[in-house]
């Protein structure tokens, strides 16, 4: 046994299934996880001392690689004045003039621990404002593992082979109206049946945890309208996506603009952080302000505050994201090529430093359509990646992330074992 699989026996003895995430325990891809030690750059090192190029980047904080030296310094420099106040602090403050300047929507924002209070408060607070239950969410879109969200919610719930998870009682699951992505007709049919009662479409505005999808022209821009029109909030959640497709996330992108925004992953620079904002008028709906009760013993954390702030200024200061869309595009072409020379049907889509391997003859664009794709195709392609010194995500339904650590050479390294993994 190495030194990997002696840690899993002993982590399974203790925590379910080994691990405190489940997509972490290789279930879709077979084997057992590797055990990382330390993680530099785009390289993780493993606990038996291999060197794996990571394309899973933390699951999508790692934007500017791991232990960047600015966040590894901000973070000691917090570290010296202590690790918790309960009373605000300085670096809150600078943390809100930061995100109100960087993500269009907000005007307001309130820090919290992760992705999934940042969603969870934010239909909290869409349904205390607009008086409304029921929550419109898409298949295939996940939103961290909050109860009445955890339906039909991608890759996570999906590689256990249960789209559902057990314990969310019926009653919860009723106030979520689960609708196909990409299919503007059907959110107008539900706002047709039942738009007195929806108080929030919450959406991956590009859906990233069933692999990647983007939505076909006018499709976002329909569900702003949509929402609107019928008195609704319209929640991004852009926990993925935010500062990593552009400082501004999709909706700079894109211009549509949400009334709420759940953030996550890259604001706490590797460290639990979430956030969510939006609207003056929604947010001052919230407590001590409003009715609406939301808090945390260590939001707004001194350490995890100054993680995020290194993070996010230096994606301000030296934006990356012209060069990882660079590398994203060459990586992706390359992938593509070798498929097509081999006569494999593979769907590589790709947006800046995004991308998934789909093995379907046509382009994906909604839940069932990655359901349909061939994941045992992938697994194959992962499990000979991994044996040669590249990880991909241990899963078919999740999004490879490339980090600004990553170089040419790596991409060039990743391209010739994806090129021998196609067979
Ligand atoms: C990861 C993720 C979440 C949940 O965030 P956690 O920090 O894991 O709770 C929510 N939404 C999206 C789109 C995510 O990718």
């Amino acid at each position: 046994m190495n030194q990997s699989e002696e840690l899993f026996e002993r982590a399974k003895k203790l925590i379910p299934g080994g691990v405190n995430s489940p997509v972490r325990a290789f279930r879709s891809v077979g084997g057992s996880p590797f055990f990382t030690k330390k993680a530099s750059g785009c390289r993780l090192t493993t606990a038996d001392d291999r060197e794996l190029i990571d394309y899973v980047c933390t699951w999508g904080p790692a934007i500017h690689g791991h232990d960047h030296q600015v966040i590894r310094e901000a973070v000691a420099e917090a570290l010296a004045k202590g690790t918790s106040f309960g009373t605000p602090g300085p670096a809150e403050v600078e943390m809100a003039e930061l995100l109100v300047e960087i993500v269009p929507s907000v005007e307001k924002v309130r820090m919290c621990n992760s992705g999934t209070e940042a969603t969870m408060s934010s239909i909290r607070l869409a349904r205390g404002f607009t008086g409304r239950s029921k929550i419109i969410k898409f298949a295939g879109c996940y939103h961290g593992h909050v109860d009445s969200l955890l339906v039909k919610a991608g890759s996570g719930a999906l590689t256990l082979g249960n789209p559902d998870s057990a314990g969310i009682p019926e009653s919860f699951a009723k106030e979520t109206i689960v609708l196909p992505y990409n299919d503007l007709q059907s959110v107008q049919d539900a706002f047709a049946q039942s738009g007195e009662d929806i108080a929030a479409i919450i959406v991956e505005p590009y859906p990233a945890n069933c692999g990647l999808i983007l939505p076909e022209d006018g499709y976002l821009e329909g569900l702003r309208k949509a929402c609107s029109d019928n008195g609704a909030v319209l929640i991004f959640d852009e926990v993925m996506t935010g500062f990593r497709l552009g400082i501004g996330g999709v909706q700079e992108r894109t211009g549509v603009t949400p009334d709420l925004t759940a953030m996550g992953k890259i604001i706490g620079g590797g460290l639990p952080v979430g956030a969510f904002g939006g609207k003056v008028e929604i947010m001052d709906c919230l407590a001590p302000l409003g009715p609406v009760y939301q808090a945390g013993t260590l939001s707004g954390n001194p350490l995890a505050m100054a993680a995020g702030i290194a993070s996010l200024r230096m994606l301000k200061d030296t934006p990356p994201y012209e060069r990882l869309e660079q590398l994203g595009a060459m990586l992706a072409r390359g992938i593509r090529e070798a498929a097509e020379k081999k006569g494999i049907a593979l769907q590589v889509p790709q947006v800046g430093s995004m991308f998934c391997l789909f093995f379907s003859e046509s382009p994906v664009g909604n839940f069932e359509q990655a359901l349909a794709t061939d994941a045992d195709a992938f697994k194959k392609v992962f499990q000979a990646c991994l044996a040669n010194g590249i990880y991909l995500p241990p899963s078919a339904y999740e999004t490879c992330f490339i980090s600004a650590a990553h170089g040419e050479d790596e991409i060039s390294r990743t391209l010739e074992q994806v090129r021998l993994a196609l067979s």
